[in-house]
Formats: C-alpha cells, structure tokens, sequence
C-alpha cells in the first residue's frame, strides 16, 4: 500500500466542531496544521451526516462568539433555505481554504507512535486513495469525540459516570460505574401537499400506541427526535455497529408509529432522511491538570485559567436510553455563564497532547453540560491558540499555563471570544488616543468588554453616518525662520 509521510507544528484528529475550530485558530497564529478527519463532511454531530442543531450558553448576551460566529454568520448570509448542502460547504470552506491548513478528509486515525511521555507521529488511512499517511508533530489534539489518541499514547482517561462521593457531586450515582449517555440515529421529515403513504421496513421495531413511547414527545413539528437513543449501558465505542442496527430498527418504527398507528396530524409529511450514523453523545474522556465536577459548573467556574464557557444546564441522560420508561433525561440547573479551565484540555500524562470537545478532562456531571457543540467550538478555539503559542515558544500545553497563560487569553479575546469576568487589554495606543465621535459617547468601546452584560451595553450606536474616530495627536510645533509658529 502507498504510505505518505508528513511534517507540521500540530495535528489535529476529528473534524467536528471543537477539530475545525482548533485547527483553524492554530494556523491562523503561524502554525502548521494538518487536521486528519475520518468523514466525507466535516462538522461532527452538527453536518449533514448527523444533523443536531447547535447549542450553547443560555440567556441574554451569552452568545459564544469566535471563530464559531464567523460560521454561523456566514450561513445566515449564504443559507437561506436552510439547507445542509450550503452548511456543509460552510463548513468545509472555512478549514480547506485556510492557509496553513492541510485537510485530510476520508482519514481516520488508528495508530501512533510514542517516545517517552511524548506523541511523536500518528497514523491514519485514507479510504479513498487507500493510501496511509504518517504525521509527525510538535504538538497534537485529541478532537475525535471517542479520544482515539487515549488508548494509542497510554494517556489517562475515564468512561462512565463517578461515585457521589468522589467529587461531592449529589447528581451522580452511589457507585461509580461505566454507564453512559447514549448515541442516536436521527430522522428528519418534511411536511409536504398531499397525504404521503410509509411502508416500513419488515425489521422495523413496532410501537403500536402511544404507551409504547412513554415520555418521548413524537409531534413531528416539536421534536428532533434526540430521544431515539441507546448504547449508554453498553460499550459506547465497541458496540457501535451493533447499536445502529438497533436504533434503526426504532428509527423506522417511530416514523411507522406517526405516520401508520394513529392520528399524528402527519398524513402529509414525508420521511426526508435517516442518520445511518450514530451520534455519539459520550465515551471516554481525558484526564487533565484539572477534572471540571459539577461543583466547579455550579460555582460558575471562575477559574484564574479560564480559556472558555458554557452554560447548558447538565443534561444527564438516563444511559437506557430507548429502554428507560422514564424521562430520558434530567435538566439538572447550571449558571450561565460558567467558565472553564484551561487545565481541563490537556492531557496530565502525555505531555504534548490537548483535548477539545467532549472528550475533555470533566467528571460525567460536568461533561453533561460542556458538551454541546457551541461550548466544544469555544473549547477548540482555545485549545489551537494555545497549540500556536506552544509551537512559538517551543513549550507543551502545559507550559502556555505556567508562562504564558495572560498571553492566551488575551490573544483569545482578540480573536472576538468572550471570557467572562476578564476584560480585554486594549493596546495603548487605542486607550490614550482622545477619542470623538459624531453623536452619544464612544468611551465604551474601550473599556475592554466587547457585548453588552446585563443591561449595560458595553457598546457605541450611532444613526448612519455616525462616526467615531481618534482625534489626530498633535505634533511638536517648531519654530519658522520668521519667527512665526508653523500651524
Ligand atoms: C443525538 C444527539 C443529540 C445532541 N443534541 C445536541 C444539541 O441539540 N445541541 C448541541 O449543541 N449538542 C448536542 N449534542 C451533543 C454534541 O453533538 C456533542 O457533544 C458534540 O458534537 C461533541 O463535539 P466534538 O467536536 O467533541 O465531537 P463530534 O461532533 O463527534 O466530532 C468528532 C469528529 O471526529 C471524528 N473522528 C472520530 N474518530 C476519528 C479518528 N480515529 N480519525 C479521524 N477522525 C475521527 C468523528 O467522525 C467526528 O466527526 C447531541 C449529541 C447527540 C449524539
């Protein structure tokens, strides 16, 4: 077989949101990147493939930001039939066109080699050029959801949820165990003009009233079906081949329970897609200078290294899943926003590996609410800066947190992410230039908060053709031969 071989600063593995947004930020501050993603599209749980919607901190003026925003505006200008072949374009845009970025797509990781405490290559095969490529690199991030590198390189890692007291937490279990939140195929449907007949498939599963779905909402206008779930009492990475057979099987009879077992007000709409595949919610997460509990969530997380935030509530699903008769899950209260800590993405025992995305060093409780894709994206953007600093300066993750920690959030913030309780440091010819402005006061605008907080804005509007703009500084005067000031 052809084998390739490969150089850069960092390398990414997993393109979903949390990889595409580390690698980008990584070469947008100098470094060589290569970003080695298994799938066609890139995205993760939110492309076209698995088609979750992406979710973030609640409440006012807690909209994450960054290189996430640039995304979600961009598909608000270009997408607006809503449709996940601009999305996925927007998406593949961003990493194949950035420079200092090389994309490996249809590549998925597998091996690694390791010297020491260190990561010095990985291997991955390329499915459409049957080819193996070899990278090597100063750095590396772990954004593949299951943490592929944990089992290459020996780096430390859980699965399943804690022992209440472990870590204090009152919404774990008694005893520790292996459970976890499950995986789902979704479906999506489209209301059409005339009644739209569905046969199901023979091997579908068969809900034939409403009793058989306990607590699972089915109106096809109000659900996105995130409750057809299993695989929480399984192995969430071993039995996944097994499980999508599983949750087609309930897919398929969900659909044939709303369109043929009675009256669903869906005698018009028309099954668009199934999800072949599983959306993974979690598996193995890394072990960091810090582990992120539920206590440091419901604390608001005011940590001095704090790189990001979130703001779910912990959204512990029942790990049965499809089986529990119950609510699937628990909305147990978090605040938002809640910070979280630069230690926790980053492996404590291979020494230039980073996490981002699920998969970072957090007890199951916290996960629970750091896992949403608006959070993971926030988290990438983090990791990738601080990769680019540990390039320059020749330093592991750890060391950007011993020395230069100020330097990371503040480049952050530049970049447009919002870290609570910090401002940002504006440059000094900014703060002591004399600012004027046209109408009202612009003395916001420097005031190192950049949206508004609570009611104070934080902000300069002015009506169009309003301006703002730094009074010139006045040079020294000199004296003419005449005697008379120059102007
Ligand atoms: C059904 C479901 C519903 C959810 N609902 C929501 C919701 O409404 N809103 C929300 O914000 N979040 C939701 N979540 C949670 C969220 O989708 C995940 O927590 C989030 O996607 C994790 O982001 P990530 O970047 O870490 O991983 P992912 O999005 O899973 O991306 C990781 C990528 O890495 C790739 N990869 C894996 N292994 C390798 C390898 N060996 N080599 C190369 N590439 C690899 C994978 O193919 C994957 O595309 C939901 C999750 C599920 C499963």
């Amino acid at each position: 077989m052809r084998r390739l071989e490969h150089e850069v600063d960092f390398c990414v593995v997993g393109g979903g949101l949390a990889g595409m947004c580390a690698a980008v930020s990584a070469a947008r501050h100098g470094a060589r990147v290569a970003l080695v993603h298994e799938r066609p599209v890139l995205g993760g749980n939110a492309s076209s493939e698995v088609r979750m919607w992406i979710c973030g901190a609640h409440g006012r003026n807690n909209r994450e930001t960054g290189i996430l925003e640039e995304l979600e505006l961009e598909n608000i200008h270009r997408n607006k039939s809503v449709s996940y072949a601009v999305w996925d374009a927007v998406l593949y845009e961003l990493v194949r066109y950035q420079p200092g970025l090389e994309l490996f797509l249809n590549c998925s990781v597998n091996d690694g080699r390791t010297d020491g405490d260190h990561l010095a290559e990985i291997t991955a095969w390329q499915l459409t050029t049957q080819t193996w490529h070899t990278i090597r690199a100063r750095l590396f991030a772990d954004c593949s959801g299951d943490s592929i590198l944990a089992p290459i390189t020996g780096a430390d890692f859980r699965i399943g949820r804690e022992a209440r007291d472990e870590f204090g937490e009152d919404i774990e279990p008694e005893q520790a165990d292996r459970r976890t939140m499950g995986m789902s195929c979704l479906i999506q449907a489209r209301e059409t003009d005339r009644p739209q007949p569905f046969t199901p498939p023979a091997w579908a599963h068969v809900y034939a009233t409403d009793a058989d779905l306990p607590h699972r909402g089915h109106e096809v206008r109000k659900t996105n079906f995130w409750w057809i779930e299993l695989g929480g009492e399984d192995d969430s990475i071993h039995d996944t081949e097994r499980l999508r057979d599983e949750l087609l099987k309930v897919s398929y009879g969900v659909w044939d329970h709303i369109k043929n077992r009675g009256d669903h007000g869906a005698d018009n709409w028309v099954l668009d897609w199934v999800g072949f595949l599983p959306g993974k919610r979690e598996s193995r997460r890394y072990l960091g200078d810090h582990i992120l509990t539920q206590n440091d969530v419901r604390a608001e997380g005011r940590f001095p290294d704090l790189v990001a935030f979130g703001g779910w509530s912990m959204d512990d699903h029942h790990p049965g899943g499809m089986r529990y008769p119950g609510e699937p899950t628990i909305f147990h209260p978090a605040p938002s926003p809640f910070g979280l800590p630069y230690r926790s993405l980053y492996s404590r025992n291979v020494s230039n590996l980073l996490c981002a995305g699920r998969n970072i060093s957090a007890t199951h409780a916290a996960m629970s609410a750091s896992r949403v894709m608006a959070t993971c994206a926030v988290i990438g953007q983090a990791a990738g800066t601080a990769a680019a600093i540990a390039v320059r300066e020749g330093i592991g993750p750890r060391g950007v947190y011993q020395h230069h920690l100020a330097e990371l959030q503040q480049t952050l913030m530049d970049d447009d992410c919002y870290l609570s309780w910090h401002l940002r440091a504006i440059p000094e010819l900014s703060r002591t230039a004399k600012l004027t402005a046209s109408e009202g006061d612009p003395e916001p605008l420097r005031n190192g908060t950049d949206r508004p907080i609570d009611d104070v804005d934080n902000g300069w509007h002015g009506s169009p053709g309003a301006w703002v703009e730094p009074a010139r500084r006045s040079l020294p005067r000199r004296r003419c031969a005449t005697g008379r000031r120059e102007p």
